[in-house]
């Protein structure tokens, strides 16, 4: 059933009931659970993709002036990546497991057996529009779900062409898509799901959260935050400048595990500022307004909070704005850290360090050392992603062993998001549970325990009452130990 079409209005509370109604009976119908249509669900998937590239490129572009190399990259590729590597390992995940059977409960047989969880709601940002809403719906598809969509509304072109799409590659209506906002988001989160995906900020990860209680409903939240960078790396200066910047200004800066801002010590700064100048003009050319492959702000909203960042900073690359075209240029600022207040969190003294930032500003701080980054960084919430670029591999285990985030990433950035044999999920405030191959399969799949023990011979006996000394030392002996033996499924 179509949820919407593009010239329609978003949806009203009834027809949202009868889409999340149509989904659950999809699912209720038991159709869903063959490996075979598992497949071929993935197959409709990567079709939608494939068929249409032309159409979502357009689309991203419309969105957030995404060019048409990043759009293949970070939207199209990195999804189709998703489906190929799931559909490669699908049927072994699948596979039921042999279980341990405690020594106690002998004979006996135990399986692991995955099952689907029901009908899941997957709510995406506008930032990566396409791969952050389809990326998460392959996990739910593999593991034989049906699923209700959000796409973003502040992705309009996006979000109105998978919701025409969709009905026609999911004729058996496994998949439906929502459009909407708030209003229709706060609509769908009053129905029951047996999970909820959700990608976007910290607010709103808080107001998901509390309405999936109300149904005692399981979810991913994959959520932002300020991901920081060590960076010492003076015996490769150019090329990880290099690879900074691209972490940086990729997608304008909009990007969850975006560099959010780097420490450093004063000598370095100089160097820094000077590496990360030329990669910026390298890669985006003088005027990066120009480049087809540099992106634009998603609203004037953004636009303005971003330009204050850079109103009272000291500016030393880039700086230029447009509000007409919400164009900013790869900024770079300088800040100094202020005695007696800390250096990142709401109260810092710079507001660059107060909030996420989720644009093309990145701020250095100085500091003396690693370790007083090391402090820096646990004194607040635990990041999405940390990235250490140096060459000595004793700061790497200081930053590795010292401090809790989502990932670290040593000497590079971003790239950990398009493997799609790690987990991504953060730890803390940005975020619970994690995606992504084999991850998604177990987020969105329940591994239940199947055992199988024969009434004959009567074993469990032993352990009913009426106990005897004799039976109660034999007990103790079989059950204190935890041995268990596996036996073939
Ligand atoms: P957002 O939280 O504003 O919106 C996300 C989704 O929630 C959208 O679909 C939107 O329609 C819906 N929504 C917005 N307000 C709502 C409300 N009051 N009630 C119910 N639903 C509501 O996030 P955004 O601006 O789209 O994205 C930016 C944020 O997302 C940043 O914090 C960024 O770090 C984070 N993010 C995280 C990841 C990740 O993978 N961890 C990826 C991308 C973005």
């Amino acid at each position: 059933m179509p949820a919407t079409t593009p010239d329609q209005t978003p949806q009203t509370a009834p027809r949202i009931a009868e889409t999340v109604a149509a989904a659950r009976s999809r699912f209720d119908s038991g159709a869903t659970r063959p490996l075979a249509t598992r497949v071929r669900h993935l197959h409709a998937l990567r079709a939608m993709l494939i068929e249409n590239e032309t159409a979502f490129e357009a689309a991203v572009w419309s969105d957030i002036h995404k060019g048409r190399a990043e759009a293949q990259l970070t939207e199209i590729n990195v999804t189709l990546a998703e489906i190929s590597h799931t559909l490669r390992h699908l049927r072994r995940w699948a596979r039921p497991k042999r279980g341990p059977v405690p020594v106690a409960l002998l004979p006996g047989r135990a399986r692991l057996v995955s099952e689907p969880l029901g009908v899941v709601l997957v709510i995406a940002p506008w930032n990566y529009p396409v791969q952050l809403l389809l990326t998460p719906l392959v996990g739910v598809l593999a593991a034989g779900n049906t699923a209700v969509l959000k796409p973003s509304e502040l992705a309009p072109a996006t979000s109105s062409l998978i919701t025409r799409l969709v009905p026609r590659y999911f004729p058996d209506g496994a998949v439906h898509a929502v459009e909407g906002g708030a209003a229709e988001t706060a609509e769908l989160l009053e129905q029951k799901f047996d999970h909820i995906v959700f990608t976007g900020s910290g607010a709103v990860g808080r107001i998901v959260m509390r309405a999936a209680a109300e149904h005692l409903t399981p979810v991913t939240l994959e959520l932002g935050g300020k991901s920081p960078v060590w960076f010492d790396d003076d015996a490769h200066l150019r090329e990880a400048a290099r690879r900074l910047a691209w972490a940086k200004f990729t997608n304008a800066g909009q990007t969850c595990v975006a560099p959010d801002y780097v420490m450093t010590t004063p000598d370095r700064v100089p160097a820094l500022v000077a590496g990360l100048k030329s990669a910026i003009e390298d890669m985006w050319g003088s005027d990066p307004r120009a480049s087809r492959d540099y992106g634009r702000i998603v609203n004037e909203r953004h636009f303005d909070r971003l330009v204050g960042f850079l109103e009272d900073a000291d500016v030393v690359i880039g700086g230029e704005h447009d509000r007409a075209e919400r164009y900013i240029a790869p900024s770079v600022v300088t800040v100094s850290a202020d005695a007696g207040r800390p250096v990142v969190g709401p109260d810092a003294a710079h507001p660059v360090l107060r909030e996420e930032i989720f644009g093309p500003v990145l701020p250095i701080v100085t500091l003396a050392s690693a370790e007083e980054a090391v402090k820096v960084i646990n004194g607040w919430d635990k990041p999405l992603a940390l990235y250490v670029f140096t060459s000595s591999a004793r700061t790497r285990r200081l930053f590795e062993q010292k401090t809790s985030s989502g990932a670290v990433v040593q000497n590079a950035g971003l790239v950990h998001v398009a493997s799609t044999g790690l987990p991504f999920g953060g730890v803390g405030a940005s975020g619970m549970g994690a995606y992504h191959g084999i991850y998604s399969w177990r987020s969105f799949s329940h591994l239940k325990p199947v055992l199988n023990k024969p009434l004959k011979p009567d074993t469990l006996r032993l352990a009913q009452p009426p106990f005897t000394d004799l039976g109660l030392r034999f007990l103790k002996g079989l059950t204190r130990h935890g041995g268990t033996v596996k036996r073939s499924v």
